[in-house]
């Protein structure tokens, strides 16, 4: 196997309450990539449709992450990496995870996979810190292992898989401004009071058990935010209309997703995250703002051959 094309899924890193560690892959939102063995050294990106993003591998993710992956490899040739972007870049649902971790994953593949999906999210966090200045794993990890993923520990990395309730639907919501990922971290305090990390880390637990036990009431309870989202929602016009009439149509639970501006909301079954969309589009006309929507199921497998 010489060439591969892929589906690169769109992320939603943080899901309220697990700011950094926590993050889950969508289904129907994501990039396509060309991933080719040549016999050149190094990684070229010789297309790039969808987005105006450099095609320097240096300063593409695509490129870093795969460099990063083949520096550790003992293969003498390289890669050619043409790139369909679908997710806008700066949208919030890890545009540029899905680039790094497209890449290293398609590169991993067609070398017979010699590396592990750990190490996969270790190179693809290389492309992360070129596009936000931090080697976060929020968003590759669930796009490289699929469904939830916690990030237990950074050092050493240590990523638990976590299961999806089978009804479980995420509807995501991009109000058409770009805010980076840079500056909404530039605007976080670098401490937090000891009562408001008794109330997250609750949250957190709570999240994990909630998604292992199929409990939909416990994962709502536990959709909340006291650190991130106080300070980074008044970044995002009309956040406050968007989450309380996301709730009243059914939502489990509505937050930011990772450093926004995109806005996303769990809900039990289809139906429901429908409800939640139409709800959501309506705030977004009312103040006049331009928006994409989308409602999807959680992809439970991430990177994929199409
Ligand atoms: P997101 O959270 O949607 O990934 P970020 O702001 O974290 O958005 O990342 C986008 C940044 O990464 C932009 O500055 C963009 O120029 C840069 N970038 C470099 N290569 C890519 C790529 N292949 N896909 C997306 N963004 C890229």
């Amino acid at each position: 196997m010489k060439e591969i094309k892929i589906f690169c899924p769109g992320t939603i890193a943080n899901i309220s309450c697990g700011f950094d560690v926590m993050g889950v892959a969508l289904d129907s939102v994501g990039d396509e990539m060309v991933i080719k063995k040549v016999a050149t050294k190094g990684v070229k990106i010789t297309e790039l449709t969808g987005q105006h993003l450099p095609k320097d591998t240096h300063l593409n993710v695509a490129g870093v992450a795969g460099l990063a992956l083949l520096a550790e490899s003992d293969y003498d040739g390289g890669f050619e990496i043409k790139i369909h972007k679908k997710i806008k870049a700066g949208s919030g649902i890890g545009s540029s995870a899905a680039s790094s971790s497209g890449a290293v994953w398609g590169m991993n593949k067609l070398l017979g996979n010699p590396f592990s999906k750990l190490q996969l999210v270790k190179f693809a966090m290389e492309g992360e810190r070129l596009a936000s200045g931090v080697a976060h794993a929020d968003n590759v990890a669930p796009a490289l292992f699929g469904g939830f993923t916690l990030i237990r520990s950074y050092e050493p990395l240590d990523i638990v898989q976590i299961p999806s309730p089978s009804q479980l639907f995420a509807t995501v919501i991009h109000p058409q401004i770009e805010i980076k990922t840079s500056d909404s971290r530039k605007i976080l305090k670098t401490s937090l009071s000891l009562e408001d990390g008794i109330k997250q880390w609750g949250n957190v637990g709570g999240l994990v058990a909630g998604l292992f036990m199929d409990d939909y009431d416990l994962i709502s309870r536990s959709l909340v935010d006291h650190i991130v989202e106080p300070i980074r929602s008044m970044l995002i016009p009309g956040f406050d209309k968007i989450k309380s009439s996301a709730i009243e149509s059914g939502a489990l639970g509505c937050g930011i997703s990772g450093s926004g501006p995109s806005i996303f909301a769990l809900s039990q079954g289809k139906e429901n995250a429908e409800k939640v969309r139409h709800s959501m589009k309506t705030v977004y006309q009312k103040i006049g703002i331009e928006y994409d929507v989308h409602v999807s199921p959680i992809n439970i497998e991430g990177i994929k051959v199409i």
